[in-house]
């Protein structure tokens, strides 16, 4: 391979690797464009996959790579481990998959980082460029690689996923923090000052456990966007160390789409970045039926229910979290297309933050081959509810628990939602009378125009089709 490679000299060499380097950051563009509609997210996936193609094959002719057998090794373990993850992960454990993934990307800009580092400090001037780029870098991906891990462990429950709090902590975290810059100041203009690194490495990786153990696993999610924030603009300080564009370019738009992702969330739940990151939210998680006083609901069967939906004219379907558990999508396309073949008019309802992730249940659906213009956003179904016939919730709760409009107390106190209590009738189904992920009671279930119907999402959804098709014949 080397030989083969050799036959090229250097400069074209290295104009090739230019010229892949344009065209995967032209093809990551078009993939974060096109990943920004439902209807082009599949060509999204395949430009970015493209991309990344492209740029691994530029890298790998780059004339400073020498050795091929180190990197055949890498590509072997990385995917002995990243192929069963792929597969054996459910779809609601993306995000924790995400964060093991970002902490050992994370790891690997902040290790790149360290060894640049040492080949560089003795021979670069003090205060030089490259060494505040370097020192970005490690902070940046170290304090990313332990964020991510704890992360993981509360998302996938191997710890407590409630706020880890503690009195004078944010003086604690603060000192952390500035003790780092300090050091990484003093690394950059003293780069003889060598000894004083380890510290440096080891104050990186305790802030970002620090960082993450008071924020609850409500929040979780919203932080993963943000260190995957983090670990873009890491990576582009790595670009400008190593003289590297693609990863410039790469990195900032990891940077920035992670930010702005985190910015969407916090704006579909109505909080603050600050209040994410410091407010100890999910702390109190009070149960279903709050203070102890019985409420009462009413319930019904799938055969009950059925008619109901026959002699409806409009229905919306307003699916969540539990649809996702139970892989219920198809089974509720299913619903969906039999109420359309009997005139009636279908909708779905999605919430910005439905499910666990954004964007879940547009996947879901359109895994079920439902179609985009059947998929409404909260701002466009609100004004139509009141005049709608049925809601029909799927494993839906805090997404349309009232009392985040009607209750300023309330925990999710001004979170948009789906005003499905606002529909002619309601029709529940979840599996029992817990609550969501926010763990609070949600008063849409005691309404006189709710119904609850229990059980699995997947098995409730086949039972409703079956009596649709029974009422038919
Ligand atoms: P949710 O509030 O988490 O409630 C889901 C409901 O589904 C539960 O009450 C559960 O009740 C039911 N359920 C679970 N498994 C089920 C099954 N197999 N069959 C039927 N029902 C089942 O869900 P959501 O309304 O989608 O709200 C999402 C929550 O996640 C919000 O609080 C949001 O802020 C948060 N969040 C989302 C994101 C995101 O990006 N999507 C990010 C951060 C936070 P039972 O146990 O009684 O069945």
């Amino acid at each position: 391979m080397n030989l083969l490679l050799d036959s090229f000299t250097i400069v074209p060499r290295m104009g090739v690797v230019q010229a892949a380097y344009l065209i995967a950051s032209g093809l990551f563009i078009l993939a974060l464009m096109w990943m920004s509609s439902p209807k082009t997210a599949r060509r999204g996936v395949r430009a970015g996959e493209l991309g990344m193609l492209v740029a691994v094959i530029g890298t790998l002719i780059h004339h400073d790579v020498v050795r091929f057998d180190t990197i055949a090794a890498g590509v072997v373990i990385g995917a002995v481990i990243g192929v069963p993850m792929a597969f054996l992960m459910p779809m609601t454990a993306i995000p924790q998959r995400t964060a093991i993934s970002h902490a050992f990307g994370a790891l690997a800009v902040g290790l790149i980082g360290g060894v640049e580092y040492f080949r560089l400090a003795p021979v670069l001037p003090a205060g030089s460029f490259t060494l505040w780029a370097l020192m970005f870098e490690i902070l940046l991906g170290l304090l990313t690689c332990t964020a991510s891990l704890i992360a993981f462990a509360k998302l996938q429950e191997l710890m407590p996923t409630r706020p880890i709090m503690w009195p004078s902590q944010q003086i604690l975290n603060l000192a952390v923090f500035v003790a780092s810059i300090g050091i990484a100041v003093a690394l950059a203009m003293n780069p003889a000052s060598q000894t004083l690194f380890p510290v440096f490495a080891v104050l990186a990786l305790v802030f970002g456990v620090l960082l993450v153990l008071p924020i609850g696993g409500a929040d979780m999610p919203t932080v993963i966007a943000l260190l995957n924030s983090y670990a873009g603009l890491a990576a582009s300080a790595m670009g400008f160390a190593l003289g590297n564009k693609l990863l410039i370019v790469v990195g900032a738009l990891d940077g920035t789409s992670g930010f702005i992702l985190a910015m969407i969330m916090c704006k579909a739940m109505n909080r603050s970045f600050t209040n994410v990151l410091f407010g100890g939210f999910g702390q109190v998680a009070p149960t279903s039926t709050g203070g102890g006083e019985q409420r009462s609901y009413r319930s019904m069967t799938p055969e009950e229910a059925a008619p109901s939906l026959e002699n409806a004219s409009s229905v919306v379907i307003v699916p969540g979290y539990g649809m996702a558990v139970s892989q219920a999508q198809h089974r509720v396309a299913e619903l969906y297309e039999h109420l359309e073949e009997l005139g009636v008019e279908v909708k779905f309802a999605i919430h910005p933050v439905a499910g666990r992730m954004p964007g879940h249940m547009n996947v879901l659906l359109a895994e079920a081959d439902v179609p985009y213009d059947k998929l409404v956003e909260l701002e466009d179904i609100n004004p139509e509810l009141p005049q709608t016939d049925v809601v029909v919730v799927i494993g839906a709760n805090d997404t349309v628990n009232p009392s985040a409009r009607d209750d300023p107390s309330s925990a999710i106190a001004g979170m948009p939602i789906i005003e499905a209590d606002r529909a002619k009738q309601v029709m529940i189904i979840k599996r029992s009378m817990n609550a969501g992920f926010a763990g609070i009671d949600n008063p849409i279930y005691y309404n006189d125009n709710s119904s609850m119907l229990f059980g699995d999402a997947k098995k409730v959804a086949e039972q409703l089709v079956k009596e649709l098709q029974e009422l038919a014949e």
